[in-house]
């Protein structure tokens, strides 16, 4: 038998069944890893080796009994993003390093009650703001494939420990490609759910019309065990959708025979790597091989998402942030003057400096004067993008293209150039902006380094997204191959 880390979340949920190992031994052995190769990763901000081995033991116990839930004792690591009852959230940020939640996310109870084994909480780029992790007030992560680049971000951490193999699946979320462009730097499956699909309630907020949680695995088919388990309506989240229980793992199988798979020549414009460009076409060839046909589809609002994001993301995060006072929780500042003293201080030592300048480009947009020129405008344009997609999606049912622009970068590369950092999600952004499904899937290595292709496609068709995306994986394997961490290690 391979070793325990290298199966899938449907290998270990059989092997638990059959009695090969336990619950407990499945946590020890992530554990384990965990305190040998997370060091030099730094991929967990919080590791909860107690309660997880306390709940792999009564996972252990429920099966004896007959009462195993679909992830029962399958190990899981949740972005530090997602509040969790009696473990520090701290959103990758100073501001919440003494927060110990007194209640959990929906994702995070649904998860649990389904039988999950938290292993710990993952780094993450402050707030989710970041497309490299190196926003994190408990530093970089070190993607696993080259201790020399980023994993991405701002889900940076969940996509390293998933691809390094320190946890089996973990969540995730993605507000401007938070999910998929680490998948993409990693080397792994990771989904975007249509907005409203998953819960957000107990999720730190960072721009709400757009923030969505969904699910990072090693392939589609492990990411849609996860994400069925997370998914559903939840009546504390005023924008939950109203939808019977989602299946998204009885249709992985189903032919592909004549879907029709968009590819929009404007993303393949000067700025794509070109590694990437023949990947995502070799891979169209493989899904025409499996029966899709293959469409142009032209999306002209494409070059707006970046600009109309910048102003609605951050208009959304002044508001949302506003509530890091210093008074109620989170950092305070020691030996106030007076309560504009506690407010500005306890802010000053709180946020790092890309959550600064978003706050304030933010409140400048939504300020009276230019609320018009900018918020109004950029929210006109979102429209527009999203009337674009539902066009192409008249003449096609995918929409396929690259994840990110080139394959993962250099650690330090980019700190000093924002423009250059937020063109990283120029594939990504326009679909949180649309409020659609995408998944992004490993397709292919350019010197080393993983690339990743995504799939768009309509509201509520994440199934379909995953059928696509499972049925490649058949074919290919790509999403099998794994980072050469061990060695790494041995020779340390
Ligand atoms: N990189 C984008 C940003 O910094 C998206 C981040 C995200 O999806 N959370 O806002």
């Amino acid at each position: 038998m391979s070793e325990l880390h290298e199966l899938s979340l449907t290998e270990q949920l059989t092997g638990l069944a059959a009695g090969e190992f336990s619950a407990t031994e499945l946590t020890r052995h992530y554990l384990s890893r965990i305190e040998r190769l997370d060091p030099a990763l730094n991929s967990y901000i919080t590791v909860c080796q107690d309660t997880a081995l306390a709940a792999a033991a009564e996972q252990d116990a429920l099966r004896a009994v007959g009462h195993a839930g679909p992830l029962a004792g399958i190990p899981i690591a949740h972005k530090d993003i997602f509040c969790t009852q009696g473990i520090r959230t701290s959103a990758g940020s100073r501001m919440l390093d003494n927060f110990i939640p007194p209640y959990s996310a929906t994702v995070v109870e649904k998860l649990t009650a389904a039988g999950a084994v938290v292993l710990g909480k993952t780094n993450m780029d402050e707030f989710a703001m970041g497309s490299s992790n190196e926003n994190s007030f408990y530093g970089a992560v070190k993607n696993p494939w080259s201790p020399d680049c980023v994993p991405g971000g701002s889900s940076g951490g969940s996509a390293a420990t998933v691809a390094a193999r320190l946890c089996t699946v973990a969540t995730g979320t993605d507000t401007g490609g938070s999910i998929r462009q680490p998948a993409a730097f990693c080397g792994i499956t990771g989904i975007k759910p249509t907005y409203g699909r998953v819960s957000r309630w107990g999720i730190i907020a960072y721009a709400s019309s757009l923030d969505q949680a969904g699910a990072m695995g090693r392939s589609a088919e492990d990411a849609a065990h996860l994400l069925e388990a997370m998914a559903g309506f939840d009546e504390r989240d005023s924008t939950s959708v109203m939808d019977a229980g989602p299946d998204f793992t009885s249709l992985l199988t189903a032919d592909i025979s004549g879907k029709k798979i968009g590819i929009c020549r404007t993303y393949f414009n000067a700025g794509l790597n070109p590694a990437v460009e023949a990947a995502v076409m070799s891979a169209a060839k493989q899904l025409e091989a499996l029966g899709a046909t293959l469409v142009d589809v032209e999306l002209t609002m494409a070059d707006h998402a970046i600009p109309a994001y910048y102003i609605i993301a951050p208009a959304e995060a002044s508001a949302n942030l506003s509530r890091y006072d210093g008074v109620r929780f989170g950092h305070r500042c020691d030996n106030p003057a007076d309560i504009d003293d506690l407010y500005k201080r306890s802010r000053a030592e709180g946020f790092g400096k890309e959550v600064k300048s978003r706050i304030m480009v933010g409140s400048f947009a939504l300020s009276a004067g230019y609320y018009d020129a900018y918020y109004r405008k950029a929210q006109q344009i979102r429209r527009l993008i999203k009337e674009d997609f539902l066009q192409a999606f008249q003449q096609v049912d995918y929409i396929l293209g690259p994840t990110t622009p080139g394959p993962a970068f250099a650690i330090g590369e980019m700190v000093d150039d924002q423009v250059a950092m937020y063109l990283q999600d120029i594939y990504t952004i326009a679909v949180n902006l649309a409020g659609l499904p995408a998944i992004s899937i490993p397709a292919g290595f350019t010197g080393g380094l993983p690339i990743g292709m995504q799939l768009i496609g309509r509201h509520l068709d994440e199934a379909g997204l995953l059928n696509i995306a499972h049925r490649y994986q058949q074919v290919t394997d790509w999403h099998r191959q794994g980072p050469a961490l061990e060695q790494e290690a041995n020779h340390d």
